[in-house]
C-alpha cells in the first residue's frame, strides 16, 4: 500500500554521509560560511540553478526542476535549515536569468564558477510582506545611478550572502517597481539577524538601506518593458519554487514519521493511522513531482504551482501535529526532533506566499478556479 513511501528512499541520501552532521552544527548557530564550507555537497549546492552555459561540467548538475523537487525533499529530511544557509544563485538566479543582459549574468553567475558564493533575494517589507506591489523601498534616479532608501525583511542568507538582487521602487505604480543587482554587505545597508522560533541556525535578515548606490548598469531588465519586469521575473522565481517549498515540508513530515516509527511500537490502530498518513503523503508528493515535471516540459501546470505549494504545506503541518498527539504519553520526553519538526514546519505557511494569498490568486484565475478546490 504504501510501496512508494517505504522504498522510494532506501536509496542512499544524495547530499553525503556529513549532511546530519552539517545540519546540526547550524542549528547550534555556528558560522555559517564556515560551517556549510565543509559539507560535502556544497559544491553542488553552489551550481544548483547555474545555466547551463556557466555548468563546469554540465550533465552532471540538477537542472531540472523535478530534479530539484526531490532533491529538496531529501533536505527537508535531513533539516530544512541546509536550504536556507546554503551558497548559491538560489531564487536571484532566476531573476537574473530572466531580466539580466550579457554582462549582468556574466557578473553574477560567474562569481559561483569561482568559489562558494551566497545570494540573497531581497523583497519582502516589513509591513508589505503579501502586497510586494505596495512595496516602499525607493530606488531615486540620481546621475550615474540610483539611491536605494528603505528596509527589507526575512532576507535568507541576508547576513552572510555577498550579491543578490533587491526590489525597490523607481516610481510610483505597479510598473514602477524594479529589479537592481546588489552587494549585502555595502556600508550603506544594516542588517540585523532575526531570532526565529524554527529553522535553528538560519540567517535570515532585516536589511536597512540608507541611500545605496546603485549604479545604472545594475538595474537589471532595462532593455525589456516595464510590463516584462518586475511581475515577469518574481512569477517566475515564485512558479519555479513554490512545489520545491512543498517538498520541504514534505521531507520534515516524512523525517518526523521516521522519528516517530523509531520510538513507538504502534497498535494496529496507530498503524492504520500511519498508513493513511503515508498514503496521503504519496500523493502530494506526486502531484507536486507532476507540476514539475510539466514545468520542465514547457506544458501548462495542471495545478497552480501556489496551491500546490500550499497543499504539500497543509498536510506536513496536519502530519507533524498529528504524530505529536499520537506520541505514547509514558514515553518521554517527546524526541527534539519531533519538537524540531512542528516548529520548522510553521515557516513553510510563510515561505513563498501564505495559504490566503494563493487561495485569492487562485479565485481569480479563471483557468483553475473551476478545476481546484482546497
Ligand atoms: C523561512 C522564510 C524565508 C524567507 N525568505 C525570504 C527571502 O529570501 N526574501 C524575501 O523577500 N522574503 C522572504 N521571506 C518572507 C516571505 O515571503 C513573507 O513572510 C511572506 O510573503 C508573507 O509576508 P508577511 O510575513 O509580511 O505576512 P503578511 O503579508 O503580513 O500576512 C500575515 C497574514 O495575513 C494574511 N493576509 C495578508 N494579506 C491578505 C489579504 N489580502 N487577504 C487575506 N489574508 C491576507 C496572510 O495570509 C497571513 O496569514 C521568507 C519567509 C520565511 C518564513
Amino acid at each position: 500500500m504504501n510501496q512508494f513511501y517505504d522504498d522510494a528512499f532506501a536509496r542512499p541520501c544524495p547530499l553525503g554521509a556529513d549532511a546530519q552532521q552539517i545540519a546540526d552544527q547550524l542549528h547550534n548557530f555556528g558560522d555559517t560560511r564556515q560551517i556549510m564550507s565543509q559539507w560535502s555537497f556544497a559544491t553542488a549546492m553552489n551550481h544548483l540553478g547555474l545555466p547551463q552555459r556557466y555548468q563546469a561540467s554540465p550533465g552532471h548538475q540538477v537542472v531540472s526542476l523535478a530534479a530539484r523537487y526531490e532533491l529538496y525533499e531529501q533536505i527537508g529530511f535531513v533539516s530544512p535549515a541546509l536550504i536556507f544557509s546554503a551558497p548559491g544563485p538560489s531564487m536571484a538566479a532566476y531573476v537574473i536569468a530572466g531580466l539580466g543582459n550579457e554582462q549582468q549574468q556574466d557578473a553574477f553567475f560567474g562569481q559561483f564558477q569561482q568559489a562558494l558564493c551566497w545570494s540573497c533575494f531581497a523583497m519582502t517589507e516589513p509591513t508589505q510582506g503579501s502586497d510586494a506591489g505596495a512595496m516602499q523601498t525607493t530606488a531615486t534616479p540620481v546621475d550615474g545611478g540610483y539611491l536605494v532608501s528603505g528596509r527589507k525583511m526575512f532576507i535568507g542568507n541576508g547576513m552572510v550572502a555577498e550579491t543578490g538582487v533587491l526590489f525597490a521602487r523607481t516610481a510610483p505604480g505597479q510598473l514602477g517597481i524594479n529589479a537592481f543587482l546588489f552587494t549585502p554587505q555595502n556600508p550603506a545597508i544594516t542588517r540585523h539577524r532575526l531570532a526565529l522560533t524554527g529553522l535553528d541556525g538560519t540567517n535570515l535578515a532585516l536589511m536597512q538601506f540608507d541611500n545605496l548606490f546603485i549604479p545604472t548598469a545594475d538595474l537589471l531588465g532595462r532593455h525589456l518593458k516595464p510590463t516584462q519586469r518586475f511581475a515577469q521575473s518574481a512569477l517566475a522565481t515564485f512558479d519555479a519554487l513554490r512545489p520545491c517549498v512543498g517538498a520541504l515540508a514534505l521531507g520534515v513530515a516524512r523525517r518526523a514519521l521516521h522519528e516517530w516509527q523509531t520510538c513507538v511500537a504502534p497498535t494496529p490502530a496507530q498503524s492504520q493511522q500511519l498508513s493513511a498518513m503515508k498514503r496521503r503523503w504519496d500523493a502530494a508528493y506526486r502531484e507536486a513531482l507532476t507540476v514539475c515535471r510539466q514545468a520542465d516540459e514547457q506544458q501548462a501546470p495542471g495545478r497552480s504551482p501556489g496551491m500546490v505549494k500550499t497543499a504539500c504545506v497543509n498536510l506536513a503541518d496536519e502530519i507533524v501535529s498529528q504524530l505529536i498527539h499520537a506520541f505514547p504519553t509514558d514515553i518521554q520526553p517527546l524526541p527534539t526532533a519531533l519538537w524540531q519538526a512542528l516548529r520548522d514546519v510553521k515557516a513553510f505557511e510563510y515561505t513563498e506566499g501564505t495559504r490566503q494569498i494563493h487561495r485569492l490568486n487562485q479565485s481569480f484565475s479563471p483557468r483553475q478556479a473551476s478545476q481546484e478546490c482546497l
